[in-house]
């Protein structure tokens, strides 16, 4: 099982995709490390977010904590304090960092609204690197904005020897937002083909997955239905900053107890988390972000290896890609059914002034109070 650990809400980058930081938690409500102790081993992709987690004054004993508990310890960032994860990496180089670059300097930082971020980023892989990190990277939201740049910005990770991650528009509860959606979904949607082509033409296994990946991000930006069924709250769960347990991070009405009050196989055997999988199984949103995608395309049995249908996806375009034939996209997206968008009207605040309008969670106590956009459309 992967989980994701969103350490808290405070943030200093000011997205237009995720407004996190205009609902800063206080740090004396944020999960607390003797709360995530009572988690048990044996996770596999054990994500530790926000909020921006540099913003934790205790980091490195959050890492310490959670470390030995997985698989595969990864670090979502954006980038602004690369400084704070260097002894971290010294100590566990092998943790994956991603930093959040959103196109080129310009549209990064517009739409990211931070003033130096992409080279403080930029600096901050190469210090990571430097410091003995071996599994690193960026991490895109593909959007209206920055489509056209995005094979730019994977061959600049593969300049600089990282990986890039992407996903797109996503409405959610852990992003406060829900008129997260294109402008022209046809446009974007074939940006992305650009990327699983380069990807495809690469040596490297993890990219042909990530490949598919990205066809399924297709699918999601047309508004089609998923390439494969959700599994959440069995493959992957959410801890949010007040400890609550939820089945995914997209609808506040999957939660599946707090582990503040009480134990993990307590939360996992309760009837809440059977009536919240009930949910997620008859689930119409057509999410695929990358832990909806990831542990959808994994072997339920050995979570390593891919299921039959990306594995002969990625052996029948690749040999296609590497015979000098081009991925026939046709076959497998449908253009002709495109959704209509937007749902909401988006609220897009590139080049205007944000500031104060900030709210500070205070006394607020319940997940309703938390989470007051309770409705949510992923179409
Ligand atoms: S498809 Fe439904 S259950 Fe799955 S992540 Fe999206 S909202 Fe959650």
């Amino acid at each position: 099982m992967d989980l994701t650990v969103i350490s808290t809400f405070r943030c200093n980058s000011r997205c237009q995709m995720c407004y996190i930081w205009k609902n800063p938690t206080e740090p004396k409500d944020e999960v607390s490390i003797e709360t995530l102790s009572k988690l048990p081993g044996g996770f596999d992709n054990l994500n530790l977010s926000g909020g921006e987690p540099t913003l934790r004054k205790d980091l490195p004993e959050l890492v310490d904590e959670l470390y030995p508990k997985a698989r595969i310890m990864e670090i979502s960032s954006n980038g602004l304090h690369p400084e704070r994860l260097v002894p971290i990496i010294k100590r566990y180089p092998d943790i994956k960092v991603r930093f959040s670059v959103e196109g080129d300097e310009a549209t990064s930082n517009a739409i990211r609204g931070e003033k130096d971020g992409f080279q403080t980023k930029l600096a901050g892989i190469r210090m990571l690197r430097e410091a003995g990190g071996t599994d690193l990277g960026f991490a895109m939201v593909i959007q209206d904005e920055n489509a056209e740049q995005l094979v730019k910005v994977y061959e600049m990770a593969r300049r600089e020897g990282v990986e890039l991650a992407t996903s797109t528009l996503h409405n959610a509860w852990q992003f406060y937002k829900n008129d997260n959606y294109f402008y022209n979904r046809t446009r974007v949607a074939k940006e992305v083909e650009a990327l699983i082509t380069a990807m495809l033409r690469t040596n490297k296994i993890k990219n042909w997955f990530r490949a598919y990946l990205n066809l399924g991000l297709i699918e999601k930006i047309l508004g089609h239905d998923r390439l494969i069924p959700c599994t959440a709250g069995r493959d992957f769960a959410f801890v949010d900053p007040w400890s609550d347990v939820w089945a995914c991070n997209v609808r506040s009405d999957l939660p599946l107890g707090n582990l503040a009050r009480q134990g993990w196989d307590e939360i996992m055997n309760s009837d809440q988390t059977r009536a919240s999988l009930k949910k997620v199984d008859a689930c119409t949103q057509n999410c695929w972000m990358v832990t909806t995608a990831r542990t959808a395309m994994r072997s339920r049995l050995a979570p390593q290896l891919p299921k039959f249908s990306p594995l002969a996806w990625v052996v029948m375009n690749k040999l296609r890609v590497s015979l000098g034939k081009n991925v026939d996209f046709a076959a497998y997206i449908n253009y002709r059914e495109v959704k209509e968008s937007p749902l909401v009207p988006r609220k897009s605040f590139l080049g205007q002034k944000v500031k104060n309008e900030i709210v500070v969670q205070r006394g607020l106590v319940t997940p309703a109070q938390h989470y007051p956009l309770a409705e949510f459309v992923n179409r």
